[in-house]
């Protein structure tokens, strides 16, 4: 190859790199100006519910976490498929002491998954003993194993705060914690008490009639506001006892419709049709999750499952 043809090619190199560069330029030089985006919601809150009680918020999932003197308490990680850090730094841009708890409100991957970053600033991990065996069953990729277990009830002091850790027996899990702050009146119990809200889906690992009884305790239980696993209508992030009335009633209606239909020799699809209940129509997801409620419940009325 001669000198000149080595001229030629770099030329066009030089030339075609120009020709690129124009071609990435031109769009953005040509185009209009993009109009403002309207701004997305935040994926995470942090809310204070009381002195040294706070609710985080990481999209569609809520967790509790006590501040004390002493160290926090925290509860479930919300973490499935994502970063934890976001609920860490949330926490630590409250207080500077250190997490000595986390606290699993059931064994529910969407919950319990993503602590392990809990677990190296050290962290003791504490869920009710049905929930430990699950986790250790199944061996989810993210879940830490609790270190400890409760049975029926434990008490958890720190810095000056009491937190009871309460085993009201099976509702929407087989190990459901209600968490209970007794000089506060707050309780954080996750996925069986919405704020407004149908049962979700086809209320899969619900216990029945046992659900029902569940309500009655927590209903009995002295305290005043509840914190949810999930934020309710209009993104609501508390409720009160009314929504555990609510639900109780609820289900009993439901139940005993279903009940009807059943000794009526219905189908499932006929009960499907046959059933309203316009009392809860507003909540948002009665359209949806309806059918599915009832046919959790018909199996129950019908096979006593
Ligand atoms: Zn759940």
């Amino acid at each position: 190859m001669n000198r000149l043809h080595y001229a030629g090619v770099a030329a066009a190199l030089i030339a075609s790199a120009l020709v690129a560069q124009a071609q990435q330029q031109t769009p953005a030089q040509t185009l209009p100006p993009a109009p403002a985006a309207a701004p997305a919601p935040p994926p995470t809150a942090t809310t204070k519910v009381a002195d040294n009680v706070y609710i985080f918020r990481y999209v569609g999932h809520q967790s509790m976490f006590i501040v004390t003197p002493a160290g926090v308490i925290a509860t479930d990680p919300i973490s499935l498929r994502r970063p934890a850090k976001p609920y860490i730094d949330a926490i630590q841009a409250v207080t500077k002491a250190p997490i000595k708890y986390v606290i699993y409100s059931h064994s529910h991957f969407d919950h319990s998954a993503g602590g392990q970053p809990f677990k190296d600033l050290g962290a003791t991990f504490v869920a009710q003993r049905n929930a430990k065996a699950r986790i250790q069953a199944l061996k989810p990729a993210d879940v830490v194993v609790p270190d400890q277990v409760v049975d029926d009830k434990k008490v958890i002091t720190l810095g000056g705060t009491t937190l009871e850790l309460l085993y009201l027996g099976k509702n929407h899990s087989d190990s459901t914690l209600v968490m209970r702050l007794p000089k506060e009146k707050i309780i954080f119990t996750v996925d069986w008490i919405p704020i407004q809200g149908v049962q979700f889906r086809e209320m899969a690992d619900t216990y029945i009639p046992d659900i029902e009884d569940g309500l009655k305790k927590v209903i009995a239980l002295d305290w005043e506001t509840l914190i949810p696993g999930h934020p309710g209508p209009g993104g609501k992030q508390t409720g009160t006892k009314d929504n555990a009335r609510d639900q109780l009633a609820y289900l009993q209606d439901l139940s005993s419709a279903v009940k009807q239909e059943v000794a009526q020799g219905k189908s499932y699809d006929d009960a499907v049709k046959d059933i309203s209940l316009p009392k809860y129509a507003a909540w948002p997801n009665y359209k949806a999750f309806l059918p599915m409620n009832i046919e959790r419940y018909y199996d129950f009325w019908n096979r006593g499952i």
